[in-house]
């Protein structure tokens, strides 16, 4: 049989990394078993629902190259033979009306009439008596009368699936292995809204089966629906896909990972400065590994490499230190176009707009390559080429102010302007030069003119950076230093 599976989003809100993770690891396992990967839109809670939010969804999984070959299609349009893709779209075909009647018909659903006041009533007093606070079933065995009775009151019912009352439900998880429920602890959830709309327990179940997907892999969080699920298939004779529960996703303090830890949305780490290729690699590494616990894999090599059975049960832990190290990695490995092209849009944020013909600019972005771990930082970094130079408080106490500066000023501006070629290796020499035929200290020299160019005490090489800012840049940049000093 083929391989199929599905990412199935709630359009409630932008792509998280779990919901990301999830994404990557079926693009994975269609990827590496030659199979489908379908993107279903589960947008059946009508008031938190957003075509925004797909969109937003879509841009992130386009941002972290998950393609996908079937489902709704980032135009909203839709590819397949499954479709519609979008259970709003399903929902008004009739699709789970048709499966919700079957099941009302054969006595395994039944209407509910229950008001919402009714069930706060009833959660409350089973919380007094220590009890689950499970719906009990009240409207089970409702007689045609009192169902008239409340039809006539103008009550609007769900629709509840009725759960067997003893028996347990298993089934083997692949990477949780053996997972046992008891029927008595499952409750008989609403598979149809009082508005005519499917919930997502329901229609995920007529969905994964329509559109034949053969796995289910997604967080762990939603274990606890799977055993209501495998009900719902048995019920209508149908034959379940295997489930994989992806394990769950800890912030450093250990608990579960929220917007309490930081950012969560893959959104904001684009922004921040992650490349993709980063953000793709490291949310593989959360919860599975291969036998040579590899961290940074190529371009491709996840695809090849990813096997299901490297996913661990144990919750992983969401790193942002290591994040920052892997991204630091990747951004090493690009090459200078790579970087400019990576970095551009980062840089308009510093008012930088920058030419990649001109190959003096890719030189200064790719300047202190070695040290970037984000490309948000690298227009701070390098604004000081292209804007005018701001004096850093505490560079000037530091360095300007030390003692032979204007001496030191004077004498290396007479030096540097007598130099033809204005490159690194003459302007070193002559730097050194300078230095020991007037008694100073190689740094004595090179301090201050690095303050004077760019306005602080670090940065880039010295000598590349004078090269790169041009002679005559450095030049009025060391005059107006020495103004500042008188
Ligand atoms: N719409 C569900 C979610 O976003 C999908 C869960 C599933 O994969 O079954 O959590």
């Amino acid at each position: 049989m083929k391989t199929r599976v599905r990412f199935a989003p709630s359009p409630t809100g932008h792509l998280h990394v779990g919901g990301a993770r999830t994404a990557l690891f079926n693009y994975l396992f269609a990827k590496k078993t030659g199979g489908t990967f379908v993107l279903r839109i589960e947008d059946t809670d009508e008031l938190r629902s957003s075509e925004e939010s797909i969109k937003s969804i879509f841009d992130s999984m386009r941002w972290l190259d998950l393609k996908w070959d079937e489902g709704t299609m980032p135009d909203l349009s839709e590819k397949g033979d499954f479709g519609p893709y979008m259970q709003s779209k399903r929902e008004s075909l009739g699709i789970y009306k048709k499966y919700a009647e079957q099941l009302l018909r054969e006595g395994k659903a039944y209407y509910c009439y229950c008001a919402a006041e009714e069930l706060d009533a009833m959660r409350k007093k089973a919380q007094l008596e220590k009890r689950p606070p499970k719906y009990e079933g009240k409207c089970r065995h409702l007689s045609s009368g009192q169902i008239e009775e409340f039809r006539k009151q103008g009550r609007k019912p769900v629709i509840r699936f009725r759960m067997p009352d003893d028996g347990q439900t298993v089934f083997e998880d692949m990477i949780h292995e053996h997972v046992k429920f008891e029927n008595k602890l499952l409750y008989d959830f609403i598979m149809v809204k009082a508005s005519g709309y499917p919930t997502y327990n329901f229609a995920c179940v007529i969905d994964d089966y329509l559109m034949e997907m053969s796995h289910i892999i997604r967080g762990d969080d939603h274990i606890s629906n799977t055993p209501l699920q495998l009900n719902v298939y048995k019920a209508l004779g149908w034959e379940p896909p295997r489930h994989a529960h992806l394990s769950m996703i800890l912030g450093q303090d250990g608990t579960r990972l929220s917007k309490r830890h930081g950012a969560t949305s893959i959104t904001e780490y684009q922004k921040q400065g992650f490349l993709p290729e980063t953000m793709k690699n490291y949310l593989a590494l959360l919860g599975w590994g291969n036998s040579d616990s590899q961290d940074i894999f190529k371009k491709g090599e996840l695809e090849e490499k990813f096997d299901i059975s490297g996913c661990q049960k144990n919750s992983a832990a969401f790193d942002p230190v290591k994040l920052k190290w892997m991204n630091g990695e990747y951004i090493r490995q690009l090459s200078k176009e790579e970087l400019f092209a990576a970095a551009e849009p980062y840089l308009k944020g510093f008012g930088l707009v920058l030419d990649k013909s001109n190959p003096f600019h890719l030189d200064i972005v790719a300047i202190e390559q070695e040290k970037y771990k984000l490309l948000s930082e690298v227009g701070g970094l390098v604004d000081f080429f292209f804007k005018d130079v701001k004096y850093d408080e505490s560079a000037i106490n530091k360095t300007l102010k030390a003692p032979n500066t204007e001496a030191i000023l004077n004498g290396i501006k007479r030096v540097y302007s007598e130099i033809s070629e204005f490159n690194d290796v003459t302007i070193e020499a002559k730097t050194r030069e300078f230095a020991a035929s007037n008694g100073f200290k190689n740094g004595q020299v090179f301090h201050p003119v690095r303050v004077s160019v760019s306005g602080r005490t670090q940065g880039p090489t010295l000598f590349k950076m004078l090269e790169y800012l041009g002679k005559e840049k450095v030049i009025n940049r060391i005059d107006k230093a020495l103004r500042l000093l008188q």
